[in-house]
């Protein structure tokens, strides 16, 4: 694929670092923070792996020369996750160790639940010495509470989400009501451990349980940020921070573009009607 179509241009920033530098420069002047992530995941081999590694410590550098603000999330089996975990934690904690160099901050994605456990330990066995590195909790996932709590008590950053693979009921909340009940009770607790959580959702019930939770208990600004997808809910954004929140978009680039935009798509079939509805509700 050479090119981005119309549609994925809109969710994803570009082919290359610079045009996505150039993505986050113009949010910066809306005083919107980003999150960079370069597209990929299920690497099959070492190489793969350590070149997704080295794209991320260029981005990291590019991230500091260029003066943006930004930190980088990424997802573990684009660091060789299915190779082995030694391997992968031994790429990730090469660059959270770049990132610490610059002040930066890593944040790694959730991935679908054969990963979670995996996912977790090696987050756990990270945070031990490096504290610029947070995680990703899926609120319809029914284990998560006991994945929150451990995660509280050691005050470790939380990105909450509602999650968006397919999962089966066993494991997984399937209605929205119990996605979006389990959402607030994860933040409830998380804030009252004292970790900074960021609430990843497009949400207009979410959004606005967080502006008034917030305010009521004297959470500081501080303690959480509203996330977003680049590319969703663009006049929503602009206003929290206008209103002087926090807002951070989760800005995606690369060549592997495709599975990303996909996934949105088509993984769960609420999506396609997610990202349609954006284009003309904004
Ligand atoms: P949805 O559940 O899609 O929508 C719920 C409701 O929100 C709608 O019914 C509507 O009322 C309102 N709404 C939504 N869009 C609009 C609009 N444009 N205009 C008006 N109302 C609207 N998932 C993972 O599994 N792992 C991750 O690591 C991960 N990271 C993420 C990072 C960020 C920053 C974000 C934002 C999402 C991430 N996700 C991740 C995806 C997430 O799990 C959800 O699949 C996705 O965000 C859709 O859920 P939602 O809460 O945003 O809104």
């Amino acid at each position: 694929m050479k090119a981005l179509t119309f549609l994925a241009k809109r969710f994803v920033a570009g082919e290359h670092q610079e045009k996505a530098v150039d993505a986050v420069k113009h949010l910066n002047a809306e005083n919107i923070h980003a999150t960079l992530d370069i597209l990929g995941e299920n690497v099959s081999n070492e190489e793969e792996a350590v070149n997704a590694s080295e794209g991320y410590l260029r981005l990291l550098d590019g991230i500091a020369s260029e003066k943006i603000d930004s930190h980088v999330s990424l997802k573990l089996t684009q660091m060789g996750l299915d190779i082995s975990n030694d391997f992968c934690f031994q790429t990730l904690e090469k660059i959270v160790t770049r990132a610490a160099q610059y002040n930066n901050f890593v944040r790694i994605d959730m991935e679908g639940s054969e990963y979670t456990q995996r996912t977790l330990d090696i987050y756990h066995r990270l945070f031990q010495n490096h504290k610029n590195v947070g995680i990703v909790i899926q609120a319809y996932l029914r284990r998560t509470e006991d994945d929150i709590r451990r995660l509280g008590s050691l005050k470790a950053p939380v990105r909450i989400c509602k999650g968006a693979y397919k999962e089966s009921p066993n494991i997984a909340f399937q209605r929205m009501d119990d996605i979006r009940r389990n959402f607030k009770l994860m933040a409830e607790i998380l804030w009252k451990e004292g970790s900074h959580v960021a609430m990843a959702t497009h949400d207009d019930q979410l959004i606005d349980w967080t502006l008034e939770y917030t305010a009521k208990e004297n959470i500081p600004r501080e303690q959480y940020e509203f996330q977003m997808l680049y590319g969703l809910r663009r006049k929503r954004a602009r206003e929290l921070a206008k209103a002087g929140h926090h807002v951070r978009l989760y800005v995606p680039y690369g060549t592997h573009w495709f599975p990303y935009f996909y996934r949105r798509l088509r993984e769960r079939k609420e999506n396609v009607f997610f990202v349609l509805k954006s284009l003309v509700a904004d």
